[in-house]
């Protein structure tokens, strides 16, 4: 090897791993990634664009990034996001600003995106080297509970977000891994592994 090819070598970073996590509303994502942070400070958490209003708590620019519909297709057509949807029948709209995730990736830092089906399915196409992750309830059961015992939401969005976990559950098969979010702790521990495991 010559000593330029070594230098070369010597400097350039391994990209950092793609992890893509979907699931229904309410099955623990938040709590999982929030503790997921903790335990890993290198990891780049996409903050997404949304244009629905922040929840008691929720941080813009920390949980998301708040954005009037306006802006929201301004970024669609400047093609700034990696990927967009419709959520829950149109009632809001959510994406993933692309030139984050790509920093990330090229500085070797392992990267978690959140995203709705659609989301997952999009990534994929962009970014096929991306490992699809899906989190689903113990139970069909307890995924109600949660829901509807968040208690911020009106019934007809409890209802539509319901709806959107049925076709969610439906379609977790596409998905490379599985994790049954029984524990937080244990749900984070299987995505360290995939971030930054062997
Ligand atoms: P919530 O409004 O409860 O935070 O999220 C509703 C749904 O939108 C969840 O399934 C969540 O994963 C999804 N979501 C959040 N951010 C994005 C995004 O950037 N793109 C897509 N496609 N879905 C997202």
């Amino acid at each position: 090897m010559s000593a330029e090819a070594v230098s070369e070598s010597k400097t350039a970073v391994r990209r950092g791993r793609l992890v893509v996590l979907a699931g229904p509303s309410a099955v623990g994502k938040s709590s999982v990634v929030r503790e997921l942070r903790t335990r890993l400070p290198e990891l780049m958490f996409s903050v997404s664009a949304t244009t629905r209003d922040p929840r008691p708590g929720e941080v813009d620019g920390k949980d998301y990034r708040f954005t009037t519909r306006d802006e929201f297709q301004r970024m669609i057509d400047s093609g700034e996001l990696l990927e967009w949807a419709d959520i829950h029948g149109g009632l809001q709209r959510s994406g993933t600003p692309a030139a984050p995730v790509e920093e990330a990736l090229e500085a070797g830092r392992p990267v978690l995106v959140e995203v709705d089906l659609a989301g997952a399915r999009a990534v994929r196409k962009a970014k096929p080297e991306a490992l699809l992750v899906f989190m689903a309830p113990p139970s069909w059961d307890v995924l109600v509970q949660r829901l509807t015992g968040r208690g911020t939401e009106s019934d007809e969005v409890v209802a539509r977000r319901l709806e959107t976990a049925r076709v969610e559950l439906a379609a977790q098969d596409e998905f490379d891994t599985v994790i049954v979010n029984e524990d937080v702790s244990r749900a984070c521990d299987e995505l360290v592994s995939l971030l930054v495991g062997n």
